[in-house]
């Protein structure tokens, strides 16, 4: 293995300089990296010392720095937005020492499979804040589709609208630490009885997420007694790979059954 220089800027002038440098990159929990091709890699920027682990709310915007752990994020964002999904996702990701660890930057920019922090981000249609190659604000969408945002980037926050959504999360998991099979994310805006707007997202499929953009159209404006729930699962348009927890067609059917649970609790349906 190469011998690898490690960098511990302390202002975010100094990162754009080091971001510059050849097979250089950035280090936060490092959960992620240590899955690394270390061949690749010729320097590390460890950005612990730089002021990347606020979490403020702004006019109505919620402003998360990219280096707070996810055991950080629960515990702030439940003093200003108790309700938020991302204390749901992140309060049962992996185990404990690794919530103590693992970021919210490092987790954007590595977007596994089995990601606790992207549905909800999705579906909040998150901003992300990068600066070096590609700077400025930039839809977490945008982030995901194209790799070229990644190169000599650092994402320094996340922003995101909380309003007032209803909401519900699944992980689907053998045993509590286990890496998720699926994960549904589920944003509702009711009144009376009638679905005002909805968002839904499944992380895990064969394309890494979808979002079910025409299921959400099916149920926007619908009455909440009108909804045909039993009819959601068979009907749901997405594909697994692998054979973790069964056949790709049987962990279909289970997100299918696991998608009209959250509906009708969020819906309040018995
Ligand atoms: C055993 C185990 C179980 C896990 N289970 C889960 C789980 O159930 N749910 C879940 O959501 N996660 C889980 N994780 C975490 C996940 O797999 C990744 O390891 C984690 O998301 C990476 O975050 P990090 O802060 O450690 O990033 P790092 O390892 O520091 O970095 C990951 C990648 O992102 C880049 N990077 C880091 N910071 C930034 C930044 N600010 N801007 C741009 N690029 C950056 C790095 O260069 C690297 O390429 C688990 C990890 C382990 C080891």
């Amino acid at each position: 293995m190469n011998e690898i220089e490690w960098f511990f800027p302390e202002r975010i002038e100094e990162v754009i300089e080091i971001l510059k440098k050849d097979k250089v990159v950035p280090h936060s929990g490092g959960t992620g990296i240590l899955r690394s091709d270390f061949r690749r890699i010729k320097g590390l920027i460890d950005l612990s010392l730089l002021s990347l682990d606020y979490l403020q709310s702004n006019n109505g915007i919620v402003e998360i720095g990219a280096m707070n752990t996810y055991y950080r994020v629960v515990q702030k964002l439940s003093q200003i937005a108790p309700n938020n999904v991302l204390i749901k996702s992140l309060s049962d990701s992996a185990s404990t020492p690794l919530r103590n660890r693992i970021t919210i930057g490092g987790s954007v920019a590595y977007f596994p499979i089995w990601s606790d922090l992207m549905g909800p981000l999705i579906a909040l249609e998150a901003g992300l804040s990068l600066i070096g190659e590609y700077k400025g604000d930039y839809p977490v969408l945008e982030y995901v589709r194209n790799r070229e945002l990644r190169n000599k980037t650092l994402i320094t926050g996340i922003r995101f609208k909380p309003d007032n959504w209803d909401s519900y999360y699944y992980r689907a998991t053998r045993t509590e630490t286990d890496y998720a099979r699926f994960n549904i994310t589920i944003l509702l805006k009711k009144s009376n009885n009638r679905i005002e707007n909805v968002r839904i997202v499944m992380i895990g499929n064969k394309e890494r997420f979808k979002r079910f953009t025409a299921l959400e159209e099916y149920l926007k404006g619908k009455n909440i007694d009108r909804v045909k729930i039993q009819e959601i699962g068979k009907n749901l348009e997405v594909s697994f790979a692998g054979k973790k927890m069964g056949s790709p067609e049987y962990v279909k059917h289970l997100a299918g059954v696991e998608l009209e649970r959250g509906l009708s609790r969020v819906l309040a349906i018995s």
